[in-house]
């Protein structure tokens, strides 16, 4: 390792150009002495200290084994003072959004991890990537598929790797059905059902229903699990896509979406249909193959989540699934494990969101998709 620091070589390493020293330079060696020497742990940093990063992510990164809370960049004092008592994170570790750039300087933060409303994330990856850090970007990846580009872009020009929050890509029900679709354990699948919704109430005014800040309603929201569960229900990206929109509320939804349908043709003639909404509670994966069928339902939420099949239950211990995400994708920086989540699935679910928008302006349309097949399956080594 002489010549090179500490942060180049974790790059230089998630690039892959020296892929082989990843297995030496990191598994569980020996010292002179005989002691076991500790494997490394990467540093992550969390932006936004709102809901999900308080209750979600800093607890499971209590629990994580190759990554450890080890900054924080909020807008809001108190939080400095509270995360600094509650996690014992040093104040130098500690940047608000102004800033945040120095971040570049810490070699205690390897990963950022942006938790803020959707308008603010293409901003902050490609901060943090011209920081030279690795990036988690919360979803929906970004507000457009232009910002999703520029993000890719910022993080192959520094030389980082990019993930995106998807947590259930990491979760073992999830798993387990993208496994039986891989490997055809319900034959051909011909028909799945995705829905993902939950009951909006209170403040009007929040971020989630401006569409300045969050891009959209319910389908910037709920809505990218629907299309992420019909894709990974039937194992192939869609070739087509229609859309209608729905309301009950408009006085409350005067900005976002409420309720949004979908039908997604695939290779082959499969047909999927999801619904999601900011006015109903779902939670729903179900496909039907030639020789068979599974369902999980919950589908989304944080767990445990439940599931059955014409092969029998599903089951499988309940974790912190914000842990196995977290802990996946140090794996893949340190060992070169997949990335289970990268940038470009994120994109291609907004290409999917851009398409879906559009089919509804222009009064439910056909819109053909041009995507590659293959993205989202990869198994965990
Ligand atoms: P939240 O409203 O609880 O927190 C947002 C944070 O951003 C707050 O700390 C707030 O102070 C800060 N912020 C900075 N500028 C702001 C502005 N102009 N307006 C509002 N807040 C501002 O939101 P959250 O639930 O933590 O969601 C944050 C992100 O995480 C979103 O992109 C959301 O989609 C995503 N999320 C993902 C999951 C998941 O399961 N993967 C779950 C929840 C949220």
């Amino acid at each position: 390792m002489e010549g090179i620091s500490r942060r180049t070589f974790g790059k230089t390493l998630a690039g892959g150009t020296v892929g082989g020293l990843l297995t030496t330079a990191f598994a569980p060696a020996f010292s002179a002495t005989g002691g076991s020497i500790q494997k490394k742990k990467l540093g992550i940093a969390l932006v936004g200290l709102g809901s999900y990063s308080t209750y979600q992510l800093a607890p499971a990164l209590q629990e994580t084994k190759y990554c450890y809370l080890a900054g924080a960049v909020t807008g809001t004092p108190s939080k400095e003072v509270q995360w600094q008592k509650k996690y014992g994170i040093d104040p130098t570790h500690i940047y608000t959004y102004e800033t945040f750039d120095r971040i570049a300087e810490d070699d205690d933060v390897d990963i950022v991890y942006i938790v803020l409303p959707n308008s603010m994330h293409a901003e902050f990856s490609i901060r943090a990537a011209k920081a030279g850090k690795h990036v988690i970007c919360e979803k929906p990846m970004a507000m457009t598929v232009a910002e999703c580009d520029a993000i890719i872009e910022a993080c192959k020009a520094a030389g980082v790797t990019l993930g995106v929050g998807y947590r259930l890509h990491s979760e073992p029900y999830t798993r387990e059905i993208q496994r039986m679709v891989r490997e055809n354990t319900i034959g051909d699948i011909n028909f799945v059902s995705a829905d993902a919704a939950y009951m909006s109430r209170g403040n009007p005014d929040q971020w989630r229903l401006n569409k300045a800040l969050s891009g959209g309603g319910a389908l910037m929201n709920m809505g990218v699990y629907s299309i992420q569960s019909c894709i990974y229900g039937c194992g192939k990206n869609p070739v087509s896509v229609s859309a209608q929109e729905f309301s009950t509320r408009p006085d409350y939804f005067k900005d976002t979406d409420e309720t949004i349908t979908a039908q997604f043709e695939f290779p082959g003639g499969t047909v999927a249909q999801m619904m999601t909404s900011h006015n109903a509670n779902a939670n729903r994966l179900y496909a039907s193959g030639s020789g068979g069928w599974f369902e999980l339902n919950p589908a989304n939420n944080y767990g445990p989540l439940s599931g059955q099949s014409s092969e029998g239950p599903i089951s499988f211990p309940h974790e912190s699934q914000q842990k196995l995400q977290m802990d996946d994708f140090a794996k893949h920086i340190l060992f070169g494990s997949p990335n289970l989540a990268p940038g470009e699935m994120g994109r291609r679910d907004m290409v999917i969101v851009e398409a879906i928008y559009r089919s509804i302006r222009e009064g439910g349309r056909r819109i053909a998709l041009d995507l590659p097949q293959g993205y989202g399956f990869a198994k965990r080594s």
